[in-house]
């Protein structure tokens, strides 16, 4: 297997600080993440883009997927006043 040296590279939130040791196969890389985490990475993982941060990036993603989620149903909430008030005011005319 060449040996490939990734030192300095980037990955997603991961830059390659050097060489960590290899526990298989694969070599593998201590990065530090863009949040300041350290975490050892095979370069397997790095090149297949696998692995893009220590993990940061998912807990974010997963936020900003509740957060819209929240204004989702806020959104349908509000929809759904409109439309009681919409029939309320319909009912009004009819029922003077
Ligand atoms: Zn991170």
């Amino acid at each position: 297997m060449s040996h490939i040296d990734l030192t300095g590279q980037r990955f997603g939130r991961l830059t390659v600080l050097e060489s960590a040791p290899r526990v298989d196969a694969y070599a593998r890389w201590r990065c530090r993440c863009e949040c300041g985490t350290l975490i050892a990475v095979s370069s397997r993982d790095l090149r297949q883009g696998n692995v893009k941060s220590c993990g940061c990036l998912r807990r974010d993603t997963a936020r900003a997927l509740g957060k819209s989620q929240q204004r989702r149903m806020a959104a349908r909430a509000e929809a759904k006043i409109a439309w009681k008030e919409l029939y309320a005011a319909m009912r009004r005319k009819e029922l003077p």
